[in-house]
């Protein structure tokens, strides 16, 4: 018997939940479908009613649906202005608190954008930011895992080393794992045994419990070089999602993975189906 479970759900409401817009009967609709976990979007702005986020609360514990989130797109901690630094921490310890009210253990975020400086000082500065966020969180009681995104285009911070750099140095920081974005922006790592490389770092740098609390996310994804250039749905793009499940199962991953694609609950399903066959 295996100790990790790898859980599959959709970046925001399925599609196929009859009232839109409301994420407590997006819970619900994961559950009718038999997927296992939800990501609540956050991408333009932080805003819940008190009885939604009580309400997805209680709807996630009694169905065993378990939830991450997505912080707003407009973050970027090394912005140019100090306002915007400082807006910046604030829209991530915002969305922390609201999915901490939700009962989400797990948030992403995209972290930087580059603005041509060097990446090591922009490694520092956003080093020096989550170690902010985590003291406040600490102050405010609040537990969840604070996950910069592996980012899709070369102008975002946000590679797979910078993750496994802050993930050492912030005790609460752990990366999302988009390994969509990943291709995107390497062109790489697309086969079986770049998958298992990948996975095999991640142990050996910042731990097994690494592997066995994954946030991840997944599409389909055309590139150039600058990375990606959108999300499509997993077989219309070259993505070999199919070798990556092969890889979590035999590294008996666990955790979450997050269906990004344009038909959300509809690849989720296919993966989930999928893994579970092997
Ligand atoms: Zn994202």
């Amino acid at each position: 018997m295996t100790l990790s479970k790898l859980l599959f759900g959709t970046a925001g409401i399925p599609n196929s939940t009859i009232k839109k817009g409301n994420p407590i009967e997006g819970v619900k609709r994961i559950h009718q479908l038999g997927l296992d976990c939800m990501q609540l979007e956050f991408s333009h702005g932080v805003r819940m009613k008190e009885e939604t986020s009580s309400g997805l609360r209680r709807a996630s514990y009694q169905l065993g649906i378990p939830l991450t989130s997505h912080g707003p797109y407009y973050i970027n901690l090394n912005a140019r202005e100090q306002d915007k630094i400082d807006s910046s921490v604030e829209r991530i310890i915002q969305t922390a608190k609201v999915s901490d009210m939700c009962g989400a253990e797990s948030m992403t975020f995209h972290a930087a954008f580059y603005m041509k400086d060097s990446p090591y000082d922009v490694f520092d500065l956003v080093e020096k930011s989550l170690n902010v966020i985590e003291e406040r969180l600490a102050r405010l009681d609040i537990d969840i895992e604070l996950r910069p995104e592996l980012t899709g285009k070369t102008s975002q911070f946000g590679s797979l080393d910078e993750l496994l750099g802050l993930a050492k140095s912030v005790p609460s920081c752990w990366p999302c794992l988009d390994f969509s974005h990943l291709y995107a922006r390497t062109n790489e790592c697309n086969s079986y045994s770049e998958f298992m490389e990948i996975l095999n770092r991640i142990e050996a740098e910042i731990g097994h419990s690494a592997l066995e609390k994954m946030h991840i996310h997944l599409s389909g994804v055309s590139s150039n070089s600058k990375g990606d250039l959108k999300h499509m749905n997993l077989d219309e793009s070259n993505f070999n999602w199919r070798d990556l499940m092969r890889a979590f199962k035999d590294k008996d991953c666990g955790g979450h993975v997050i269906s990004a694609g344009p038909n959300l609950e509809i690849d989720a399903l296919k993966m989930k189906n999928y893994y579970h066959s092997l």
